[in-house]
């Protein structure tokens, strides 16, 4: 591998967290090797199916496939790969049931995954609201959110064994009696710091918004109403906490249910930590993605897109992902047997604001919402046939004949597509992250021995270099503004293509959020920035827009609403 084609950054990263260490901390691999040992273990598992594959030959086109950044799988299949721990997948749903042990069983299954490097995403909606009856004890339940500080207090413990930050999403349903609290539970953003949380819309809650009526909380136990509310009160008040630090987010449960393709196995109740990947309670997924800009051509005037490499990149990624879910060891015998049941995996895209930049087109147009739709149809409709061509040779998922995909094509997987945050694959994949827009174009980094470093969009880069602009002054400017938006010198027409998360207005950030989620079997990873001196109403107005547009969620940030926000435009430690 062209070792030089990784970034420093993407190498800090890597020998911080993915290559291989002895017990004293020193490096036993290389990157190449990283990428050796993920390929050899990853088309190991074509031989369960056929004895004549040449294994070695397919380690060689994984290794090619993931050393060209065409294709990344997720960060836990990169680290443990090949490895004792072995557990490959991102994403987990676990179930919490209203009663101690299972409150308790899912603490420690919690624990298992975040050791192993995963996420965990739960419905607390099962659990009897606080003030409730405990027959066994004749006490008063305390209710969901003292729960969660539960299982946050044991994330904080485990911190995934020092690779990976303990992360879990935690849902409530807007008609569970203690839905108030829930809404208020992060306000002060010291608590339940290792959850995103989302509140759970039904259908009936947003039409009671628009009808301006009450809507019924429903005891978990009895089913039965035990109170109601202004459903347009509650709307706001999750609004109101949204524009004041960006949490609770929404996700559309009705909308998450119409895509479940296996019904007979449950209800889908949560997503994974990002949002991402709806899934059953003890499913998971292993998700990966394709680099875009890798998937460009050059041409006499630019680039366009490459389609036939990129339906080979699709073929061989889906191939890849299904092999995963075989090689992988899982966390609990109940995850094993779920996850081969349905054999969802979650292929998306990286690189699509660095693509665009490429282009020319800018993120906040038309066309290129159009071209979203058509690069996203044509790598999902391209994962649906390499799933079925893999049915074809393998056999479907176990559930094929009792999901509502039965009367279609053969499928090897319930689902294929998903677009993850690839907060770490887009580091080392050298790319902008997911679908998000290129959030500053310059940053100053801060080098532990007390210098300095300037980093820029490497698309940025290039053209100010093509323009003769390129000089540290303008770097400076640009890291301190993070926008390119107000430099002069710069022709109107290439700041109009290279904007930033906040030259975007949250209505085109949700038009492209919309035009991948139409192509995406499970979620789209998206997080709709807005300027500081948004409105509430303009938080409202998004919300409205997204479920209109038919996205299966959304997460807002106001910039500067978090004391300690990931991000700053202007500096980076
Ligand atoms: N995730 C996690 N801990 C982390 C980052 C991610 O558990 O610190 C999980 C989570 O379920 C998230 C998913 O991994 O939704 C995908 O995140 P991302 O694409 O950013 O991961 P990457 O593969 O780039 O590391």
């Amino acid at each position: 591998m062209a070792i030089s084609e990784i970034s420093k950054n993407a190498l800090t990263v890597l020998e911080k967290r993915y290559l291989g260490k002895d017990g004293e901390g020193n490096l036993t691999e290389t990157v190449e090797g990283m990428f050796r040992r993920v390929s050899d273990t990853i088309a190991a598992a074509d031989a369960k199916y056929d004895n004549t594959t040449d294994t070695k030959a397919l380690s060689d086109q994984f290794f090619e496939l993931m050393t060209d950044l065409r294709f990344l799988p997720n960060s836990p299949t990169l680290m443990n790969a090949g490895r004792v721990l072995g557990q490959l997948s991102a994403c987990f749903v676990l179930p919490v049931e209203d009663s101690m042990e299972g409150i308790f069983d899912s603490v420690k299954n919690a624990a298992l995954i975040h050791k192993s490097g995963g996420g965990t995403g739960f419905s607390f909606s099962r659990l009897r609201q606080s003030g409730s009856a405990v027959r066994s004890t004749g006490g008063v339940a305390s209710g969901p959110i003292s729960f969660m500080k539960v299982f946050n207090a044991a994330t904080e413990a485990v911190k995934q064994g020092g690779t990976r930050r303990g992360a879990n999403m935690g849902v409530l349903r807007i008609d569970h009696p203690d839905i108030l609290d829930f809404i208020n539970c992060k306000a002060d953003n010291k608590e339940i710091t290792n959850f995103n949380i989302s509140v759970g819309i039904t259908e009936a809650f947003m039409e009671a918004v628009e009808s301006q009526s009450d809507y019924d909380l429903i005891d978990p136990k009895t089913k039965q109403a035990v109170g109601h509310l202004s459903a347009e009160k509650v709307f706001d008040l999750v609004v109101d906490h949204a524009w004041k630090n960006g949490e609770p987010g929404i996700i559309f449960l009705d909308r998450l249910n119409r895509d479940n393709v296996t019904p007979t196995q449950g209800e889908i109740e949560s997503t994974n930590p990002c949002g991402e990947q709806p899934l059953l309670p003890y499913e998971s997924c292993n998700l990966g993605s394709i680099n875009l800009v890798k998937m460009l051509r050059k041409t006499l005037t630019g680039y366009e897109f490459d389609f036939r490499l990129l339906g080979e990149t699709v073929e061989q990624a889906v191939h890849f992902l299904d092999n995963v879910i075989d090689a992988n060891n899982y966390p609990l015998d109940k995850i094993a047997e779920t996850t081969r049941a349905s054999r969802k995996i979650g292929l998306g895209v990286m690189g699509w604001a660095d693509a665009l930049l490429m282009l020319g087109i800018p993120y906040n147009s038309d066309e290129a919402v159009e071209l979203a739709e058509r690069v996203m149809g044509y790598i999902n409709t391209a994962g649906h046939a390499a799933s079925s061509k893999l049915a074809a040779k393998r056999g479907t998922f176990p559930l094929f004949s009792v999901s509502t995909l039965k009367d279609g094509a053969a499928m090897r997987n319930a689902t294929v597509t998903t677009i993850a945050p690839t907060g770490t694959l887009s580091i080392i994949g050298g790319c902008s992250s997911g679908v998000e827009p290129v959030f500053a174009y310059a940053f100053i980094r801060n080098i532990m021995d007390g210098t300095e470093m300037i980093e820029v969009n490497p698309v940025l880069t290039e053209k100010l270099k093509e323009l003769g602009l390129y000089s540290d002054r303008l770097l400076r400017r640009i890291a301190s503004e993070g926008t390119i938006a107000h430099c002069e010198e710069i022709p109107q027409e290439v700041r109009d293509v290279f904007v930033c998360s906040h030259d975007i207005k949250p209505i085109d950030h949700i038009k492209m959020q919309a035009a991948f989620q139409r192509h995406t079997d499970n979620a789209v990873s998206k997080t709709v920035n807005f300027p500081k001196e948004a409105t509430r109403n303009e938080v409202r107005e998004a919300y409205l827009l997204a479920y209109k547009e038919g996205c299966k969620g959304v997460t807002i940030y106001r910039d500067g609403s978090r004391e300690e926000q990931v991000l700053n435009i202007g500096k980076v430690n």
